[in-house]
């Protein structure tokens, strides 16, 4: 026998009805991007290596173990995209979608692909959807960046969220920060991990997102970006502050909040639930002022933020607020009782899908009993038989597996098919709709 093959570790199918819901998901996050006056940009799955190195940093989890890279037949290195933003970036500069002269907004979604350890709300394919503000921004696009995804929270009644706030620096304040943390580290050299011990020299800011217990005491008294803001860093961080108080979205200051990604500036956040464990963040992002000039792209501030779709949808598991599988009934089974009937079976299932009823045509072998059966598996409500004595007098017989009625009609007639399985149907939505 040979072995099945498997799906790939950390990948997954989603399957019926769920791939009907999860979509639901996605057109929902996206809606309410489309309200914000976010458009869409489709994005290809895999670029060249070097935009994520360039982007991201080379001294970062995502590109020092996590990407999929290969080398394609013509000899480049690409990558299945680890994240969103730095493509996005790209596709903008390339098609010159943003400069700093406008402002632009716009975003994208799909599965993005990391080699991680999968676990619980952390697969190596994940869906995100993200968006980007990019052009001439202010502290208020921070703010309505931040709303925008609070709308979500509010919305899918996401339970126990939190949203962390912090300000990064930027390129003028950093550097005193990071000599007073690398100092710091320094003096604590033996009471860290090896990773820390490691990043210290490389990437000092990454130290703060230990989560090994051993580190935490040396962290929690560790120098904070906040007290060594320059004026603008400060003003920016107080301005976000203020205006996220206007709209009443609340908030908690996390000193140690800094993106894994080096391209960030200013303003970071994330979005957390209590609901669920150890992956908790369901929304994250932040201003990355640098960005676009480091791609190659005009001097030009962006704001952006990504939503891992898996995580909404535990979120939403949670909060009984899944949506709909919406998958359409199947109304009509056509059953073929004799080969000789099947072309005849064949048209008529098109003829009805054209008529607006969903159709399917059972071509099989098989006695009647299976068409029963399978009516009741695709919970069709009419089985349309069509026999030799059918195909003679050119007619289908029309079975309502609810009523029990059966009756024979015209098989050219098919408005009046439509008709009558239109009229049946109608009574009971009356009802249904009447009782809710
Ligand atoms: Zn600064
Ligand atoms: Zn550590």
């Amino acid at each position: 026998m040979n072995q099945p093959i498997r799906a790939p570790r950390g990948v997954k199918d989603i399957i019926p009805p769920d791939a009907m819901r999860f979509e639901g998901i996605l057109r929902e996050t996206e809606e309410i991007l489309l309200l914000g006056g976010f458009q869409k940009v489709l994005l290809p799955l895999f670029e060249s290596a070097s935009l994520f190195t360039r982007s991201i940093g080379g001294e970062t989890d995502i590109v020092e173990k996590e990407m999929y890279t290969f080398q394609d037949k013509g000899g480049e290195t690409f990558a299945l995209r680890p994240e969103g933003t730095a493509s996005l970036l790209r596709a903008a500069i390339e098609h010159r979608l943003a400069d700093i002269s406008r402002v632009s907004r716009l975003f994208y979604s799909g599965p993005m692909f990391r080699h991680e350890r999968p676990q619980a709300g952390r697969l190596r394919q994940f869906y995100q959807v993200g968006a980007e503000i990019l052009g001439p921004l202010t502290p208020s696009d921070d703010v309505d960046l931040i709303a925008i995804i609070h709308r979500m929270a509010v919305q899918f009644r996401i339970p126990e969220w939190t949203l962390l706030l912090n300000n990064m620096g930027c390129p003028r304040c950093r550097p005193a920060y990071r000599t007073a943390l690398v100092g710091y580290l320094k003096d604590h050299f033996g009471e860290l991990c090896p990773t820390c011990q490691r990043r210290m020299g490389t990437n000092p800011f990454r130290v703060l997102d230990c989560k090994v217990p051993a580190c935490q005491p040396v962290l929690e008294k560790a120098p904070r970006i906040t007290d060594y803001l320059c004026d603008r860093s400060r003003a920016h961080y107080d301005r976000v502050r203020e205006e996220l108080d206007v709209l009443e979205i609340p908030y908690r200051p996390e000193p140690r909040l800094v993106r894994g990604l080096d391209y960030y500036t200013e303003t970071t956040f994330e979005f957390t639930s209590g609901a669920l464990g150890a992956q908790s963040t369901w929304a994250a992002g932040g201003r990355y002022d640098g960005l676009s000039k480091d791609l190659g792209g005009p001097d030009m501030p962006g704001v952006g933020f990504a939503a891992g779709i898996e995580r909404l949808w535990l979120l939403r598991e949670a909060a009984r607020t899944l949506p709909g599988a919406g998958l359409p009934p199947i109304w009509v089974t056509v059953f073929p009782l004799a080969p000789l009937a099947r072309p005849k079976a064949l048209r008529l299932v098109t003829a009805l899908r054209e008529a607006g009823i969903p159709a399917v045509g059972l071509f099989t072998d098989q006695k009647i009993k299976a068409a029963f059966r399978q009516a009741e598996h695709d919970r069709s409500r009419f089985l349309a038989f069509i026999g030799e004595d059918e195909v003679e007098s050119d007619t289908v017989q029309l079975k309502d597996l609810v009523k029990g009625e059966q009756v024979s009609v015209p098989l050219g007639d098919t408005l009046e098919i439509a008709r009558r399985i239109r009229m049946s149907l109608l009574p009971e939505e009356k009802e249904h709709s009447g009782s809710v």
